[in-house]
């Protein structure tokens, strides 16, 4: 399978996984005509996404998702209580499938992962090939025991490393948004994250993207020399961190 990052970060995410038989995207958070830009940036065809699903209801991850749904006239998978939550994004003409624990699209099986995070219901996604697993893992507070469980058997993993909490401690933020981002249902921080890879990432993980970094509270250099300081003696893995405004390179996970 292959794993492309077209946005990730507060101002709009979405991660697409394919196959040859075509690809879902995990949220959407940026327009139609922005998505479409960033999938022709990486050479990929808008037409091979076949599903949607949505990891909560936070507009930098529904936004683009109800106008996409119609206009591809792609299925929509979503939790029951997250579809509950959703204002304004859905019109009634979509196709909403209610996720099931695990979800057949394009050959790969879709699972749910639970985070705690200020929504409803939010989940991860566990991806798998039948062959591969991939994980894509972002707002969180703290990472439960189900998902530090999952770390042990990933072959890649696309994982939050929000902000340096030095940064945000001594930002510009208000007091109740620097409390929130830190809290155990806000967002995972650069150490957080490092501790959280070191304990519990298996053997046979090789590419780790580093994602939803925060503009102001942290910087891509800053992540990734946290990651690696936690990482030092894994040579056979790649960190890489996924960006805002431009789209990853398409990844395989053979
Ligand atoms: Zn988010
Ligand atoms: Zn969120």
């Amino acid at each position: 399978m292959e794993l492309t990052i077209l946005a990730s970060g507060s101002k709009g995410n979405a991660t697409l996984i394919s196959t040859a038989d075509g690809g879902l995207l995990i949220d959407n958070g940026l327009s139609c005509r922005e998505l479409y830009r960033r999938l022709e940036m990486v050479e990929l065809n808008p037409a091979s996404i076949q599903a949607l699903f949505v990891t909560h209801e936070h507009s930098d991850h529904i936004k683009g998702v109800g106008i996409l749904a119609r206009k591809m006239r792609i299925p929509v998978y979503i939790k029951r209580s997250t579809l509950a939550a959703t204002r304004n994004i859905f019109r009634g003409d979509e196709d909403i499938r209610i996720l099931e624990e695990h979800n057949e699209v394009c050959g790969l099986v879709v699972s749910p992962l639970q985070v705690a995070h200020d929504v409803v219901d939010p989940c991860a996604f566990l991806v798998s090939d039948g062959r591969r697993k991939l994980a894509v893992i972002t707002d969180l507070g703290f990472p439960t025991k189900a998902v530090q469980h999952e770390l042990g058997d990933l072959d890649a993993l696309v994982i939050e490393s929000n902000h340096c909490p030095a940064m945000l401690r001594n930002g510009p933020y208000p007091w109740f948004l620097k409390q929130r981002i830190s809290g155990r249902h806000g967002h995972l921080s650069n150490i957080q994250t490092g501790e959280m890879l070191r304990e519990h990432l298996g053997e046979k993980a090789r590419l780790v993207y580093l994602a939803h970094l925060s503009e102001q509270n942290n910087e891509p250099e800053l992540a990734l020399a946290t990651a690696q300081s936690y990482l030092e003696h894994r040579p056979q893995l790649t960190l890489k961190v996924a960006g805002q405004y431009e789209p990853s390179a398409t990844e395989s996970i053979l």
